[in-house]
């Protein structure tokens, strides 16, 4: 059960409505995010809204069923919108383009990656300056100062920074140069971090776990919602299979039914999800296709010469070419009359 609080609630009211439905047999989680108050009620499937719907200080009341409160459709039946200032959002009905490089190498390879940004009318920049790798011989990224260079960089451009933060004691640091804070497929279910993001007023994308079930995900975005931020977004970014042609299995699945599940605006990642660079462009309008309200690929000036992911990564040409399709696969998409 979710009840939203109204914003004048007094502490009296509050207290009252919180006994009374831990009496009726419901364990209650307050949670105030940065839209709103609620408390999250588990226990009960019988209780009868009706009996409390009325009180003063509650503006509304829903039983959802799923395992998943806040993240659910059940109870929000409008889409989420993340809007990230200067015309630039994240939302159903739109199409987002994030494109950039694995990592973030140098100024040099930035100012490279923010021109054909530009070139493209891309808005949104991804990169990695925190890397996990599964070698700790790898390169691990420039870290917080390659960071700060980037955020000048793509300040005077306007393009917006989406980068992943790996651990607790980051998000403060990176906080002044984000736009939306990614969460890796290898800390989809790092509880504390996901704990710590929920006290941020900043955008946070959470990628699926390598073996991570939709479900998981989900919960996963709960977390971050019920402590305090509803600025989420859901990433699929392919699962570990027992396909060995492909580096992942691109779950397209998980998009329509994410979609019907939640109310978040859910990305595609083609470029880990398949891991080959020459089939990064289907897979990519697939996800289009199947419902995705954004794309998030990696694309570098000379992949093979790029410091991760190469295999995977577009050159400008290409991925200059896939913006293009993305926009003219997603016109297409919206000429169907698709759920
Ligand atoms: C990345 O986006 O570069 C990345 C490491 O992604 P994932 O966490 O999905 O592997
Ligand atoms: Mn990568």
């Amino acid at each position: 059960m979710i009840i939203q609080l109204k914003s004048d609630i007094n502490a009296n009211q509050k207290e009252a409505l919180i006994a009374e439905v831990q009496q009726a047999g419901y364990k209650i989680t307050e949670v105030k995010t940065q839209l709103g108050d609620y408390l999250i009620g588990i226990g009960k499937k019988d209780f009868d809204i009706r009996k409390i719907g009325q009180k003063e200080g509650i503006q509304d009341i829903h039983i959802v069923s799923d395992e998943y409160k806040l993240v659910s459709k059940k109870w929000k039946v409008a889409p989420t919108t993340i809007d990230l200032g200067d015309g630039v959002c994240i939302k159903d009905g739109d199409m987002a383009v994030i494109a950039g490089p694995c990592s973030i190498e140098s100024e040099e390879q930035i100012r490279k990656v923010i021109n054909h940004l530009k070139e493209n009318n891309i808005k949104m920049m991804r990169g990695g300056v925190f890397k996990p790798r599964s070698s700790p011989y790898a390169f691990r990224g420039l870290g917080l100062d390659g960071l700060k260079l980037w955020y000048e960089l793509a300040q005077e451009a306007g393009i917006k920074i989406v980068t992943e933060v790996m651990q607790v004691s980051q998000i403060e640091e990176m906080y002044p140069y984000v736009d939306i804070y990614q969460v890796g497929a290898r800390n989809t279910q790092n509880f504390n971090l996901l704990d710590e993001l929920g006290k941020v007023d900043k955008a946070v994308m959470i990628k699926r776990g390598i073996s991570g079930t939709i479900e998981e995900l989900l919960q996963s975005a709960e977390y971050v919602f019920s402590g305090g931020n509803e600025k989420l977004i859901l990433c699929e970014r392919g699962i570990r299979t027992y396909e060995r042609a492909s580096r992942n299995t691109l779950d397209l699945n998980a998009v329509p039914i994410l979609k019907a599940k939640s109310h978040l605006p859910v990305i595609v990642d083609p470029s880990h999800g398949i891991g080959l660079r020459e089939y990064v462009t289907q897979m990519a309008l697939a996800g289009v296709m199947a419902g995705a309200d954004g794309i998030i690929y990696e694309t570098h000036e000379i992949p093979e010469k790029a410091y991760s992911d190469g295999q995977q990564t577009l050159d400008f040409t290409q991925s200059g070419m896939l913006a293009d399709w993305i926009r003219r696969t997603f016109e297409m998409r919206k000429s169907f009359d698709l759920v």
